[in-house]
């Protein structure tokens, strides 16, 4: 077996583990990354790729603020990302609308976001109500079945495969040590501190361990005292051949990528583990992108895929450390958006900085009752 020595072991090679090693990595400092081979499951490469805080927060305050502090940090994070690895991700970010075909859709997200911004109070951020041809002079190809829009011009989108690498890539420059094939099996507590990690690739010690294993947190967080009732909400996404310049901001639920192509998305449905499509769903996507933008109609889709989100009971972030500030858990829907953040404070917390508010109001205990249940 092979054994050894390191400063922190990040369980997981996904955006969140990548984001947080990447950012917690520095001279002297001796990190790992475990992560599974390339049948995992991996919401990181079948997302949809936005940038985004607009209709997030509903009631949570504090979840707002922290996606709006990740919005916010997105061009120095993509910037920095740049200039370390040569890969630019593609970030854009001039606002983003979601659109609506009817009335009572509109009202009701308007009023949603007012009550996010009331919440908010002095750190609200900007949402505008567009009506129809508000929405069509950002996106002249919207449809006479669009009655309008919410406009966030803090949100925006990337080009994910290319964020992917970019993190990978940089944590490999900045001495992270990467070991797919190594699924972790199980995690231990030493008699004298630290940790010892079982792996498919043997095994691995580490004075501070953190969980970001996505869906697989569920079941890693118990072994270290923790918990995480995560569970797999599939999304599936359409894409179109490409095509010349469409739309100049992204939506909700239909965006142009960086390269052409129309991305389309993405449903909710729980369904276990399964990643597979179905036509029927396929279909409804297509049908509703068409209305919002009728010149879709010719574009030929060239892939569709399904891909698990890994949800939590209230859809916000989980990030606990235990009492001895050496054993983290970070997951998350959202973590492209949260990507920034996760390099910065969780980041320099996992570093062995002074934990940030988030840990408090993000914290498992939430679930108690949801887990007594
Ligand atoms: C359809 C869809 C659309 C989405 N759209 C957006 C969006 O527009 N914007 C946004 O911000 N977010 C979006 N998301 C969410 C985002 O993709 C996820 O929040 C993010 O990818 C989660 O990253 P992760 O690293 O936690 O998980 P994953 O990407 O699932 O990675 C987990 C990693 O842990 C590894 N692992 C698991 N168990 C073990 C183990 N025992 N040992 C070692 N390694 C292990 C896996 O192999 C995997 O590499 C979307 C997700 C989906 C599915």
């Amino acid at each position: 077996m092979r054994r050894s020595e390191f400063d922190i072991a990040v369980v997981g090679g996904g955006i969140v583990g990548a984001a947080i090693a990447f950012g917690a990595a520095g001279p002297g400092r001796r990190i790992v990354m475990l992560d599974e081979g390339d049948v995992a499951l991996r919401a990181s490469r079948g997302n949809f790729a936005l940038v985004w805080v607009h209709g997030k927060g509903l009631g949570r305050p504090d979840y707002a603020r922290w996606s709006a502090r990740a919005v916010r940090r997105w061009r120095s994070f993509a910037d920095d990302l740049a200039a370390e690895t040569g890969t630019d991700v593609g970030l854009e970010q001039r606002g983003g609308l979601l659109l609506f075909l009817d009335g009572e859709g509109l009202t009701t997200q308007a009023a949603a976001c007012r009550r996010i911004a009331d919440d908010l109070g002095a750190d609200a951020f900007p949402v505008e109500v567009l009506d129809h041809a508000a929405t069509a002079r950002l996106l002249p190809a919207i449809g006479p079945e669009v009655v309008g829009a919410t406009f966030c011009p803090l949100d925006g989108h990337v080009n994910v495969l290319r964020l992917f690498g970019a993190l990978h890539e940089g944590c490999r420059r900045r001495g992270v040590d990467y070991r797919p094939g190594a699924k972790v099996a199980a995690i231990s507590r030493e008699p004298g501190g630290g940790y010892r990690l079982d792996t498919a690739a043997g095994t691995v010690a580490a004075a501070r361990v953190v969980l970001a294993a996505g869906l697989g947190n569920g079941r890693l967080a118990p072994m270290l005292g923790l918990s995480a009732p995560v569970l797999p909400e599939r999304g599936q996404i359409l894409v179109t051949e490409r095509t010349g310049r469409l739309l100049d901001y992204p939506t909700g639920t239909v965006r142009q990528t960086d390269e052409g192509s129309v991305m389309i998305g993405a449903s909710k449905e729980r369904v276990g583990f399964d990643t597979g499509t179905e036509t029927e769903v396929l279909a409804e996507l297509a049908a509703s992108a068409v209305r919002m933008f009728p010149a879709l109609a010719s574009l030929a889709v060239v892939r569709s895929w399904g891909a698990l989100r890994v949800m939590t009971p209230d859809g916000l972030p989980i990030y606990a450390v235990d009492p001895s500030g050496t054993a983290f858990l970070a997951t998350c829907h959202s973590g492209i958006t949260l990507a920034s953040v996760h390099a910065g404070e969780i980041a320099a917390a996992v570093a062995g900085g002074t934990l940030p508010d988030v840990f408090a109001q993000f914290s498992p205990e939430r679930f108690a009752d949801v887990q007594a249940a």
